[in-house]
C-alpha cells in the first residue's frame, strides 16, 4: 500500500474555456482510517458537463467547488480497506468521489454494485447518472407518443445517445442532432436512430427542415444555442421541451439574453427544466427498467476510456471539444483488490 496519492484540484476559476491551468495536481499523504470510515482506490472517475458549473461561485441547485480543493463526481472505486461492517476489501463501489487516487470516505456516502450484473463502468453511465437522465427526462417531461418527432441534441453523448433508443422503444421517429459525420452514422447505422445530422455542416438548418417534414413534438435539448435556435423554428403547437442541459453556453462569459421566451408563447410548447436528483426516490427503478432494456438488447451503450488519472483535467475538456461518444470515462487503475 502507498503512503501517498495524488488529487486534483481546482486551482482558479476559469474564465471562459477552463485550462489546464484550472486544476493543480496535489500529492497527499494517505490518511489512516476513523470508525465507519473505508479507505478506497480510485478505478473509474466520471467528467460531466455539468461539473464546469460548479467550477464558478454562483448560487444553483449544487454547492460550487471549492479553490484548493479536490473536484468530486461520480465515480468507481474497489474498498483497499475498510473500518466498516458494511464493505470488505474488494467490494466495487460507486459514490461521489474525489478526483484521487485514493479517498477516505464514510461508509454511508458510497454503494455496493454488482461487478456481475453489468460491466461496472455502466454505473457511470447507462444504468447510472445519464441513463437515467436520459430516462427520466424523455418520459416524465418528453411524453413520446407512437408516431411522434422526437428530436434530441448531443445525440452521440452519454444522455442523448440513450433518449433516442429510449423514443425508438416508444414507437416515435427519432433525429438525432450530433457535431460529426462519424456521430451521425453511429446514430444511425448502431443505435438505430431514423435520421441524424451533423450541426457544423452550412447545410444544418436546411438539412433539419428537410429531416422533420412533420415538425418536433418533443424536442430533448441538451445543447442550447444556434443548434436549439434552429429546432424550435420546427416545433410543433404542444410541443414538449426536456430542457436537460445547455453546454453551448457553459463557457461563454457574455450575457446570452431572452432567445426562447417568442417561440415558447408561439407554440404553446411546454419546456420544463429539471435535475435528475428530482427523481432520486425512483433511481431505483429506473435502473432496473435500464438493465432490463439492456439486457433484452434493446438498448446499446457505448464509452469513450480516457487512460491515466493524470489525464481527467484533458478528459474533462474533450467534453467540449466533442472526442467523446457516448459516456466519457477516465480509467484511473486496474482492480488490486476486486475479483471481476
Ligand atoms: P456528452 O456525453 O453529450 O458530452 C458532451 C457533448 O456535448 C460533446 O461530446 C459534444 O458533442 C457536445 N458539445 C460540446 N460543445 C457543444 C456546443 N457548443 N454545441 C453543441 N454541442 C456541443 O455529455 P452528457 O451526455 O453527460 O450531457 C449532455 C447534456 O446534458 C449537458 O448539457 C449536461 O450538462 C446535461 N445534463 C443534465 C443533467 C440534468 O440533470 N439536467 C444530468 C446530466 C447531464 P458534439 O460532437 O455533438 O458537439
Amino acid at each position: 500500500m502507498p503512503t501517498t496519492q495524488k488529487e486534483i484540484h481546482l486551482a482558479n476559476r476559469p474564465k471562459g474555456m477552463p485550462t489546464n491551468d484550472d486544476f493543480e495536481f496535489v500529492q497527499q499523504d494517505i490518511p489512516s482510517l476513523e470508525e465507519n470510515q473505508v479507505l478506497l482506490r480510485t478505478l473509474y472517475l466520471s467528467v460531466d458537463p455539468y461539473m464546469r458549473g460548479r467550477m464558478q461561485d454562483t448560487k444553483s441547485y449544487i454547492a460550487p467547488f471549492q479553490l484548493h480543493k479536490a473536484i468530486v463526481g461520480g465515480g468507481i472505486a474497489e474498498v483497499a480497506e475498510s473500518r466498516s461492517d458494511k464493505f470488505k476489501q474488494g467490494d466495487i463501489v460507486t459514490g461521489s468521489l474525489k478526483w484521487a487516487e485514493y479517498s477516505r470516505i464514510s461508509d454511508q456516502k458510497i454503494r455496493k454494485i454488482d461487478p456481475a450484473a453489468a460491466p461496472i463502468t455502466t454505473h457511470l453511465g447507462i444504468l447510472g447518472m445519464t441513463g437515467l437522465t436520459a430516462y427520466f427526462g424523455l418520459l416524465d417531461i418528453g411524453k413520446p407518443q407512437t408516431g411522434e418527432t422526437v428530436v434530441v441534441s448531443g445525440a452521440a453523448g452519454a444522455v442523448g445517445s440513450v433518449v433516442g433508443q429510449i423514443a425508438k422503444i416508444k414507437g416515435a421517429r427519432v433525429v438525432g442532432i450530433a457535431g460529426s459525420d462519424e456521430k451521425t452514422a453511429f446514430l444511425k447505422d448502431e443505435l438505430g436512430f431514423d435520421e441524424a445530422l451533423n450541426y457544423k455542416k452550412d447545410t444544418f438548418a436546411a438539412d433539419l427542415a428537410n429531416a422533420l417534414p412533420d415538425g418536433v413534438d418533443v424536442y430533448f435539448d441538451n445543447v442550447g444555442g444556434p443548434v436549439t435556435d434552429e429546432v424550435f423554428k420546427l416545433l410543433n403547437t404542444n410541443a414538449r421541451i426536456p430542457l436537460c442541459g445547455a453546454i453551448s453556453s457553459y463557457n461563454k462569459e457574455e450575457d446570452l439574453g431572452p432567445r426562447l421566451q417568442s417561440y415558447m408563447i408561439k407554440t404553446s410548447a411546454l419546456m420544463k427544466g429539471f435535475t435528475v436528483g428530482n427523481y432520486a426516490a425512483d433511481f431505483e427503478s429506473g435502473s432496473k427498467q435500464l438493465a432490463a432494456w439492456l439486457q433484452e438488447g434493446k438498448l446499446k451503450y457505448e464509452e469513450t476510456i480516457v487512460e491515466g488519472f493524470e489525464n481527467t483535467p484533458d478528459a474533462f475538456l474533450d467534453l467540449f471539444k466533442g472526442t467523446n461518444v457516448g459516456k466519457l470515462l477516465v480509467k484511473v487503475a486496474e482492480p488490486e483488490y476486486a475479483k471481476l
